[in-house]
């Protein structure tokens, strides 16, 4: 397989001009791999100047049929190397291959998605009171620059730049530096499907070399950043400076929450992967679990048989559940929060070791007679760490879910009508799911409240976030 290792500015493939790289390690393996250019401030500027010609000369004024037909072709680009995007993807993050295909598959279903959204994306038409013809128009907005993690690279690269490019606007692509594969055969794929030069560039570099030119250039009208909250909230301050739209998807501790009137069988079942699902490294982790009194201990019972039973190992075999964490650092900041809860004297269900001698891995972790003052139950751990805590009262129970800076997402289990619609309304979050475990749909809005964001990717509030909103009246 040819590994993309050059940067992919302007329709073609470059070094980056200063002429540093960086090396790739396999996390299942710890063997580096491959070399990959690492773009300047000064590929910055090359990368930003050369979508503004891009958009200036031609994709701003596409007709939309044209638009919604490159999009297209970028999909079927995209399922013609869903095998190729997948191994990638296992290769540079450890990802279970089976994830990874669903991943890629995921990205080329929203880039099908967007392009029917091109045609489908509508202003009004409003009668205001003095009469005439009044219309909304919704226009792009010119360079935007997208900014990803390294924990879905794939599919969240896919998301920002699918709406931004069915919008009207040019996109420069900014991978993280431990997860640049994917990111530069989208960015190849597109050229191959017809995108014009200039109009999706992706640029690997380290976020701390090139994050501020890129945030701070005059020519970049929106940032669209998911990763940490800390660099959010750097990302929001500099972006400040020039008025420049943000959105934002930032950290989470998302809760679930069972009920004893719930299947909670199929709730203890199905639990466990959604927590340690990537190995814990999942913004939407379902890492605190509430479980009522009465069937706490059955629940954590089934609960730790079904994670004692997940497979951890080779992310090539088509069986394995969790590969290895994303770095040796990754890892080494999760056995951090272990280390903090065994001096505590909490109690390990299960987990808290290494299950293998080589690669980055850590067996799945659940975690009982915890405080609410644990750093465990406070804190985004991203890995596979799992806090389960008993409650007997509903609104003491929300209180302490909404106990949290963060507010991303979640699960409520619950047969109760009712209950189910009262207790969705209370907890502080953007993304909730009863008796179920799914998050992110591409039809939906998906997003934080507090600090766990701002704006929304997927669904049509993402095409909202990467236009601008313009009123015109006309006299009559
Ligand atoms: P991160 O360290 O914030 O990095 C995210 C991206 O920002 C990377 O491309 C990184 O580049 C770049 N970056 C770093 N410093 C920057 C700067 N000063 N200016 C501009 N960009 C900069 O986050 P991460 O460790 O990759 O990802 C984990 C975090 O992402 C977790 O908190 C997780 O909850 C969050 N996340 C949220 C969502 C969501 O939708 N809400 C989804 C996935 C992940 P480098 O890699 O080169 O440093």
């Amino acid at each position: 397989m040819n590994l993309p290792a050059q940067l992919f500015l302007d329709g073609s493939w470059r070094d980056s001009a200063s002429g540093r790289r960086t090396t790739l390690t396999n996390p299942a393996t710890e063997k580096s791999f491959v070399e990959i250019a690492a773009g300047d401030v000064a590929d910055v500027n090359a990368a930003v100047e050369s979508a503004q010609r891009a958009w200036e000369s031609g994709w701003r004024d596409l007709a939309p049929g044209k638009r919604e037909a490159a999009l297209h072709a970028v999909a079927r680009e995209l399922r013609e190397h869903i095998e190729e995007i997948a191994q990638l993807e296992m290769l540079q993050i450890g990802k279970p291959i089976s994830d990874a295909r669903d991943e890629a598959l995921l990205g080329a279903r929203v880039f099908e998605y967007y392009a029917g959204a091109v045609t489908r994306f509508c202003g009004q038409t409003i009668p205001v009171g003095r009469g005439g013809f009044d219309f909304t128009l919704r226009q792009p907005m010119g360079v935007v620059a997208a900014i990803v993690p390294w924990n879905f690279p794939f599919p969240i690269a896919c998301w920002k730049a699918a709406p931004a490019l069915a919008a009207g606007n040019c996109v420069v692509l900014k991978p993280a530096s431990l997860s640049p594969l994917t990111a530069l055969k989208l960015g190849e794929l597109a050229h191959a499907a017809g995108l014009p030069p200039g109009v999706l560039q992706v640029l690997p570099g380290s976020g701390s070399a090139i994050g501020d030119a890129l945030v701070t250039h005059p020519l970049i009208r929106k940032i669209s950043f998911t990763g940490s909250t800390e660099i959010g909230r750097r990302i929001m301050e500099l972006a400040s400076r020039g008025l420049k739209r943000i959105s934002l998807e930032l950290g989470g501790k998302s809760p679930n929450i069972v009920f004893a009137d719930a299947d909670w069988r199929r709730a203890a079942g199905t639990s466990p992967m959604s927590v340690f699902a990537n190995t814990g490294q999942d913004c939407c982790a379902r890492s605190r679990v509430f479980v009522e009194r009465s069937i706490y201990e059955p629940f954590v019972e089934q609960f730790v048989a079904a994670t004692t039973k997940l497979i951890v190992g080779d992310p090539a075999k088509a069986e394995t559940q969790l590969g290895p964490l994303v770095s040796a650092s990754q890892r080494a900041a999760v056995e951090e929060f272990l280390a903090d809860a065994r001096k505590r004297n909490r109690t390990f269900a299960c987990g808290g070791g290494r299950p293998h001698k080589t690669g980055y891995y850590l067996e799945p972790t659940v975690l009982l007679d915890v405080d609410k003052d644990d750093r465990c139950w406070r804190e985004e751990i991203f890995g596979p760490v799992v806090c389960i805590r008993p409650f007997d009262d509903e609104a003491q129970m929300i209180c302490d879910v909404n106990a949290s800076p963060y507010g991303l997402s979640g699960s409520l289990w619950t047969n109760d009508l009712r209950r189910a619609l009262r207790v969705a309304k209370a907890v502080e979050s953007g993304v909730l799911s009863v008796n179920s475990h799914s998050s992110v749909h591409t039809e939906a809005p998906f997003g934080g409240f507090k600090q766990s964001g701002i704006g929304r990717d997927l669904g049509m509030a993402a095409m909202e976030g990467y236009t601008e909103l313009k009123n015109v009246y006309v006299e009559m």
